[in-house]
């Protein structure tokens, strides 16, 4: 975390431009320290601020905060979720999550309550339990599933060993820094396709719309999924653009997916979500010109 003195307060900065001296940052006032530590693979920080709740940093860099991470947790998993209901005939039965580790894509998962296994691969178990720690109302208890099945491995290397496996895949990784940088690749995307099953879906964090590093990741996973879409969603305490989610699939033509589809499986489910909804599906998906 970068800490600077200004107007008479320490602020925390995020470093904006992933690889590159920054030329322009944001600030927020840490109001309180929550927790500050390392483990074996990065530095973990919690704060708790005025605007955005509690904040969970990796390596200085913003994961959630409390107060704004619904949007990106549901607009991560819900779609994902209602394009396999919808498009694939069948129900998402075996859920994998890389990545994760604060709870947030698993709550969002476990709401699913035909969903039959769960598989969490995150590198860092310390971010699991000073999640749980810290962050109750990320996870709010989905960490105690019993269908759920927590992995402390390389998601580079857990991913190869399955084939046509899963039904969903939920990628909720760090940007490209530190231990994630490898699987922001060609060659884990084709990993994941390989896992997944023939209708299954995939999903990608794939940080802000305008970003270098996003674009070129958005373009790769287009390249290697047969079907793919963008959805975006402005999450707060990622304030310099809107986020992107990128969708990916064998079989299932996400543009065919139909609103009343979506529409009748949501009310059928009758899940709760507070930013999600058929509507929110379709319109995050209307992008502006010149968008790839
Ligand atoms: N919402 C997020 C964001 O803004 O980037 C991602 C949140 S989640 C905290 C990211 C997780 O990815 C971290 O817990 C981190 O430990 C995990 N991670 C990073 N590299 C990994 C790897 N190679 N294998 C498995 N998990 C990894």
């Amino acid at each position: 975390m970068k800490r600077r003195f200004l107007f008479g307060k320490n602020w925390f900065f995020e470093e904006m431009k992933l690889g590159e001296s920054p030329t322009f940052t944001w600030g927020v006032i840490p109001e309180k320290e929550i927790f500050v530590g390392k483990s074996q693979f990065q530095k973990i920080e919690i704060f708790g601020t005025k605007e955005f709740g509690r904040i969970l940093a990796l390596d200085g860099l913003v994961q959630l905060s409390t107060k704004q991470e619904f949007v990106y947790h549901e607009m991560l998993v819900q779609p994902a979720m209602f394009y396999y209901w919808a498009g694939s005939g069948g129900r998402p039965e075996r859920i994998l999550i890389i990545g994760g580790g604060d709870g947030g894509a698993l709550r969002e998962i476990v709401k699913h309550k035909l969903v039959k296994e769960i598989f969490l691969v995150d590198l860092d178990k310390k971010v699991i339990a000073v999640s749980k720690k810290y962050l109750p109302s990320v996870s709010q208890g989905a960490f105690k599933d019993k269908r759920l099945k927590v992995f402390n491995e390389d998601a580079l290397k857990f991913v190869k060993k399955y084939k046509k496996f899963f039904d969903v895949i939920i990628y909720d990784l760090t940007d490209p820094t530190g231990p994630s940088l490898g699987l922001w690749s060609a060659e884990f995307y084709r990993d994941i396709l390989r896992a997944l099953k023939e209708n299954g879906v995939a999903v990608f964090q794939t940080a802000y719309l305008g970003e270098r590093f996003a674009k070129k990741a958005r373009k790769r996973i287009k390249r290697i999924f047969p079907f793919f879409k963008i959805h975006r969603a402005f999450v707060g305490c990622f304030p310099f653009d809107e986020h992107t989610f990128s969708f990916g699939s064998k079989k299932i033509n996400f543009n065919k997916v139909t609103f009343r589809e979506i529409k009748s499986k949501y009310k059928k489910l009758n899940l709760k979500t507070k930013y999600y909804s058929p509507e929110i599906h379709f319109s995050s998906a209307v992008l502006p010109r010149g968008v790839k």
